[in-house]
């Protein structure tokens, strides 16, 4: 075959569900001469992407690393270690991303009992300790910013109900980190997995977690060995330990990039970060209001990084949005699973959540639309 000519992608401002732009400080840092992943340099590199990620969680669990996938696998390497067959697992669905957990734990050969709250709100925790009363489980699971729906659902209450059920409390950090609050430790979180290209503005392709102690022990008192060779924590911890075994190659370059995410993060202050999300936010929800928009989620819930927003009757899900991209290069999310063309999702994530995205966002939206 005759080789096509090298491939450059046209230039796109990124306001969807994610991938975020990523800072040219990020892309460089990913562009480095690759070392070898037991070069006693980069395991520097490691130990602070480690310490970083704590910061971001507010955790100081020791058990903290970036798993080699996107926050899918995240979610399936914690599912993966902390159940075994036959295990019961509650599960909190309120859009996409709490449904992939359920199935993820069912492939687990856990029992999954799912309570379900309505798409667009967040969850009743009375209706979820109810839904389990006088039933022990393995684990509590739950989303905390539900980039399907564009709500944010509160941690606090779940504590108390995971331990009424003797579970361990497992959180869906993937849209929250680096965005919002998350407080792992404050809020006694068990369990929490993310990924690079929502708030934290990296390429997609690494999936930050961190467990406690209690759900290692957990890990380690394991009937059976867990079932993915390459997602198991306990021969993971003897690479990102102080062992340093040789387990699987680490994305080395990715791993740059995830350290220069996360120092940009902790440059620019996490309260500093998460009051510029929840402020912009602000700013682009008037905005849209101002277009005349719906924003279906109550204004208590609203996700500051992705917000729903209501197609006006008579507009074409996908017209708008071939308008947006080839016009203006602008890539923002259709609707997911009830709001399938019903609704847009437009992230302020990151590195795309700034004045300048929104004015763009708004002034585009209003010529798609007129
Ligand atoms: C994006 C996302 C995921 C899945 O992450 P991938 O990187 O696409 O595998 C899981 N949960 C939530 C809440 C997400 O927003």
């Amino acid at each position: 075959m005759k080789a096509p000519a090298p491939f450059v992608a046209k230039e796109r401002v990124l306001m969807g569900p994610g991938p975020s732009d990523v800072p040219s400080q990020v892309l460089r840092a990913q562009g480095a001469p690759t070392i070898g992943h037991l070069d006693p340099e980069f395991l520097r590199c490691m130990d602070e992407c480690r310490a970083m990620i704590r910061a971001v969680y507010g955790t100081e669990n020791t058990m903290t690393l970036p798993i080699s996938g996107t926050g899918s696998a995240g979610m399936e390497t914690l599912f993966a270690n902390l159940l075994e067959p036959g295990d019961a697992a509650l599960i909190c669905t309120h859009g996409v991303f709490g449904g992939r957990m359920a199935e993820v734990a069912r492939r687990q050969g856990a029992e999954v009992v799912e309570v379900k709250a309505p798409w667009g709100q967040p969850l009743d925790p009375e209706k979820v300790a109810a839904a389990g009363a006088g039933r022990r489980f393995r684990v509590l699971a739950l989303v905390h910013a539900e980039t399907s729906t564009g709500v944010l659902q509160d941690l606090a209450p779940f504590r108390a109900i995971a331990d009424e059920h003797g579970a361990l409390l497992v959180a869906d950090c993937v849209t929250s980190f680096a965005g919002v609050p998350i407080e792992l430790d404050r809020h006694g979180v068990d369990a929490a997995y993310s990924g690079t290209q929502k708030c934290l503005s990296a390429p997609p392709g690494l999936a930050p977690i961190s467990l406690s102690e209690r759900a290692m022990e957990r890990v380690r008192a394991r009937e059976h060995e867990v079932r993915s060779w390459y997602l198991d924590l306990r021969l993971l911890a003897r690479y990102w330990g102080d062992e340093r075994a040789y387990h699987h190659t680490a994305p080395v370059n990715a791993i740059f990039g995830l350290h220069e995410a996360l120092r940009l993060v902790l440059t620019e202050g996490l309260e500093a970060r998460y009051e510029r999300h929840a402020r912009l936010s602000g700013e682009l929800q008037a905005g849209l209001r101002g277009l005349g928009l719906e924003l279906p989620v109550a204004e208590t819930h609203r996700l500051p990084p992705l917000t729903l927003v209501g197609i006006p009757d008579g507009k074409d899900d996908k017209q708008v949005r071939r308008h947006l991209l080839d016009r203006y290069g602008l890539e923002i999310g259709g609707g997911l699973g009830d709001f399938a063309g019903k609704a847009w999702r437009i992230g302020l994530m990151g590195a795309s959540c700034t004045p300048r995205h929104i004015a763009l966002c708004l002034s585009a939206l209003e010529d798609a639309l007129s």
